[in-house]
């Protein structure tokens, strides 16, 4: 919309046009079902599996390895709880963090409830997982461990290489939550030793409402949607052929554009770092310097914590979309944040931050725009708590 910015690409991104381009057919009239022999089917399957060598190259899988799911959220679902159905809930134990999206440590309190032992990684003030701590929490029946690649709060990369080659050597799977890496990080996961891996479309300028497992060829999962056989056995449902068109589209712009965008993006991160530091002395970035994703920005306002959800709302009267935290959390809106609680924060501290992330379709104005418009917001804002604490100031 004309006048507004939206600086919030870590809880969804608007459809790239070229993606809505490739899927607007599969919504009208190429409708076959792609289980249907005759030509409307063929034609959906021939989609499908196009998309299907899309998504498998932005990985540098094989396509056989990508089993589409409904979102994100199902595709971890999937990974976690497909596994230890698998190899069985008893004497089985699984590695996570504290950090992950709730599609991961709720589907961890679930294997719980089952019987599985949980163990949940903390992380340092940088919120990156050490991954000596990872070996150390290993067990003669750890099963899988699963390790976001980047975090949705506060944008860190994990050092998942190497957690991958830790968890490899012990005998164990590998699973990584990649919704907000992938596409904006590179992968590959013919090096990296990674077994299963998720995706969503939406956070790649895709549809809302697709995502993608890839599983190593050889990883065994249960199924844990029961029907027509779909996807190999593996997702039973009739396919949502526009969704996947529209995942297989974004992930081929992606990969081409990828380290070209990556650095524009982090050109345009770096200059609000640098500009809310200038004018904003008590202003702190949360989360690792430089490991983080290109185009995410978390800061926290000294002494200002508690009044997150005013800035955001100053913020959006501006025309400026930002968040306090995960989109997901937006109904409890004003507790402490887990990820931040995680890092060392405390319970006041926790309530404060502000989430600025970018995507394909910002500018340097935009940029440039929101550096005029937060010191007058945050200057507006009352000072709530005061302490010391050891966050690194932008300065
Ligand atoms: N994992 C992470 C790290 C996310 O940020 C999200 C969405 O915010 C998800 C999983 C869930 O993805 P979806 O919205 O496709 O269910």
């Amino acid at each position: 919309m004309e006048g507004f910015i939206y600086f919030d690409h870590a809880a969804t991104t608007p459809l790239d046009p070229r993606v809505f381009a490739a899927m607007r057919q599969f919504l009208s009239e190429r409708f076959g079902n792609p289980s249907s022999l005759h030509w409307a089917g063929r034609e959906a399957r021939e989609a499908v599996e196009n998309a299907r060598r899309q998504t498998a190259a932005l990985l540098h899988a094989d396509p056989d390895e990508i089993v589409f799911t409904a979102s994100g959220t199902e595709a971890d679902n999937m990974a976690l709880a497909g596994v230890i159905e698998r190899y069985g809930w008893r004497d089985c134990h699984v590695i996570s963090s504290k950090i992950e999206h709730p599609a991961v440590l709720e589907t961890c309190r679930y294997l719980k409830l089952r019987g599985a032992d949980i163990t949940f990684l903390g992380v340092g003030a940088d919120g990156i997982v050490d991954p000596s701590a990872l070996k150390n929490a290993l067990r003669r029946n750890t099963r899988l461990v699963s390790i976001m690649a980047a975090n949705n709060v506060v944008g860190t990369v994990q050092p998942i290489d190497e957690l991958g080659r830790i968890t490899r050597a012990h005998g164990a799977l590998f699973h990584t939550d990649a919704v907000q890496a992938a596409g904006k990080v590179p992968f590959d996961v013919r090096e990296q030793a990674i077994d299963l891996l998720s995706i969503s479309a939406h956070k790649l300028h895709g549809p809302k409402g697709v995502g993608a497992l890839f599983v190593r060829r050889g990883v065994e999962l249960e199924p844990l949607i029961h029907g027509g056989g779909q996807e190999r056995g593996l997702r039973s449902a009739t396919e949502n052929v526009a969704g996947i068109v529209g995942l297989g589209m974004a992930a081929e712009i992606a990969r081409q554009e990828l380290d070209e965008e990556a650095e524009r993006l982090i050109r345009l991160r770096d200059r609000i770092i640098r500009g809310v530091a200038e004018r904003l002395p008590h202003a702190y970035l949360i989360g690792h310097a430089r490991r983080r994703l290109p185009g995410h920005v978390c800061l926290g306002f000294e002494g200002q914590e508690g009044e997150a959800i005013r800035l955001l709302l100053a913020l959006d009267d501006a025309g400026v979309a930002v968040s306090s935290g995960s989109a997901c959390s937006a109904h409890r809106a004003g507790e402490p944040s887990s990820v931040l609680l995680a890092m060392g924060f405390d319970p006041i501290r926790a309530r404060g931050s502000l989430r600025v992330t970018l995507g394909r379709f910002n500018t340097e104005q935009e940029v440039n725009r929101f550096l005029e418009v937060l010191p007058p917001a945050v200057a507006a804002l009352r000072p709530v708590t005061s302490r010391g604490f050891g966050a690194a100031s932008l300065t």
